[in-house]
């Protein structure tokens, strides 16, 4: 679990800026869901099988509820979905979310056990046309930000009968090579053999080539849908890898399954930066209406090792410099009143002599620094020093606030950086660099 410090913290704030604009572009609404939900409600949907629900999940019981830290993102909003039956006030609901996950896994680079996700979860759409809307959302995101490097793997895992056949082919395949498989593995085949398929266990990689292709098992809808999401794609420009063995590690999907990957950075074996796919049995699972569904989640920690992104530089415009208890009344309200005309303002409350606070002011990147020094107060004057230019001259107390904010010249807006976004600029105190 990681410390995020205000140094790194700007880098987040520009891609989660980025993301929300991402997402209102595509007409998705933002949603907030508990941390903590009912460890039943990820071990149904999950699946029991899985190696999150089996031994990753962080548990606990209070007050005779049996409760879980969140997983994942998409369990807690197809439940809210159901409960607050959103289904019945209109067909179609685009989500987004953005928050920490937790799971209890062994820790490595761009895998931890606090981790944060942003995702999305589109309801009520069959697809395929949603379910290409929402790869390219990801492509598209991640171009956004300066990622230039991607793979994007899909495949699908047909529904209902196909997904069954499919296991039993698997199993067929897998179960005479059983003592060359991992032990947990051997233990996955009569549970849940397409948990294999996604085993990193060098025995189990080996074990599954020459398996068989659900691609080859779809037929009916399944394969009109699996052919439409290609031609969709396609028609998008959208360049993917047909990866039938592509299998997710959470149990609900159904169809469309995807994976953008990366080779940028040193992720290693955790260079997927985000997985999604269509699971369209969860909301009725849960007591709702029949509603299908689609969705992915991106891994922020992963995205942002490798995202070019740069944060806006902050800190205070002006440093306000009191020399002596007299002064420091003023001081405050100066800058207060600093503040209101919209410049980031710091009061120096640590004393001491001139030619410290103007180190303390340079160190923490101000522009200005204005000192309200005894002789100055006599004479209802307080002394503006621009620490850029290196010029000072003196101004009346009650127009200093507005003469400073007048001489921030710098506009609002930071520049851009190459590859980096700028959203967000709006809120940026005036003369913020
Ligand atoms: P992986 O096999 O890469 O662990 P996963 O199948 O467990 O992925 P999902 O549950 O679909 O992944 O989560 C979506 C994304 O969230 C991942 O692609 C990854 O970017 C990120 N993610 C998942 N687990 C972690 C973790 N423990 N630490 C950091 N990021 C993670
Ligand atoms: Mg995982």
């Amino acid at each position: 679990m990681n410390d995020i410090l205000p140094d790194e913290v700007g880098r987040w704030q520009e891609l989660e800026t980025a993301f929300r604009v991402h997402a209102e572009l595509h007409g998705f609404a933002e949603v907030r869901t508990p941390v903590i939900e009912a460890t039943e409600l990820f071990a149904r949907q999950i699946g029991e099988t899985t190696d999150v629900v089996e031994k990753e999940m962080y548990s606990f019981e209070r007050h005779d509820d049996r409760l879980t830290v969140r997983p994942e993102g998409t369990a807690g909003a197809a439940r809210a979905f159901v409960e607050h039956a959103v289904a019945g006030q209109r067909p179609v609901s685009r989500w987004w979310y953005l928050g920490p996950m937790f799971r209890g896994e062994r820790p490595a680079k761009g895998r931890y056990r606090q981790f944060w996700q942003a995702g999305c979860e589109h309801y009520g759409d069959v697809g395929p046309v949603a379910d290409a809307e929402m790869i390219d959302f990801v492509v598209g995101f991640f171009q956004r930000i300066g990622i230039s490097d991607l793979t994007t793997h899909v495949s699908s895992l047909g529904s209902g009968d196909t997904h069954a056949r499919f296991r039993q082919a698997v199993f067929d395949f897998l179960a005479p090579k059983r003592a060359s498989l991992s032990d947990d593995s051997q233990r996955r085949l009569d549970k849940n053999p397409l948990r294999i398929l996604d085993s990193k266990d060098p025995r189990d990689r080996e074990a599954v080539l020459g398996g068989p292709s659900i691609l080859e098992l779809l037929d009916g809808d399944d394969l009109a849908h699996w052919n439409g999401l290609r031609r969709h794609l396609d028609a998008l420009g959208v360049r993917y890898v047909v990866d039938p063995t592509l299998v997710r590690g959470l149990d609900y999907y159904t169809r469309t399954l995807f994976e953008v990957k990366t080779s940028m950075g040193d992720l290693g074996a955790q260079n997927t930066l985000a997985g999604g796919g269509r699971y369209d049995n969860m909301i009725e699972g849960l007591g709702g209406p029949k509603v299908p569904a689609i969705g992915f989640a991106m891994g922020i920690e992963r995205v942002l090792s490798v995202a070019p992104l740069r944060a806006r530089e902050r800190g205070p415009v002006c440093w306000v410099a009191p020399m002596g208890d007299a002064a420091i009344d003023g001081a405050l309200r100066f800058a207060r009143d600093l503040r209101k005309l919209g410049v980031a303002a710091e009061v120096d409350g640590r004393g001491g002599k001139l030619k410290a606070m103007l180190r303390r002011a340079e160190t923490a990147g101000a522009r200005f620094c204005v000192i309200f020094g005894e002789s100055e107060l006599a004479r209802g004057v307080c002394a503006v020093k621009d620490l850029a230019a290196r010029t000072q001259d003196e101004v009346p107390l009650e127009d200093a606030a507005a003469i400073v904010a007048d001489r921030i010249v710098t506009p609002r807006t930071a520049p851009t950086e190459a590859g980096a976004i700028d959203a967000g600029a709006s809120d940026a105190p005036r003369g913020a660099r």
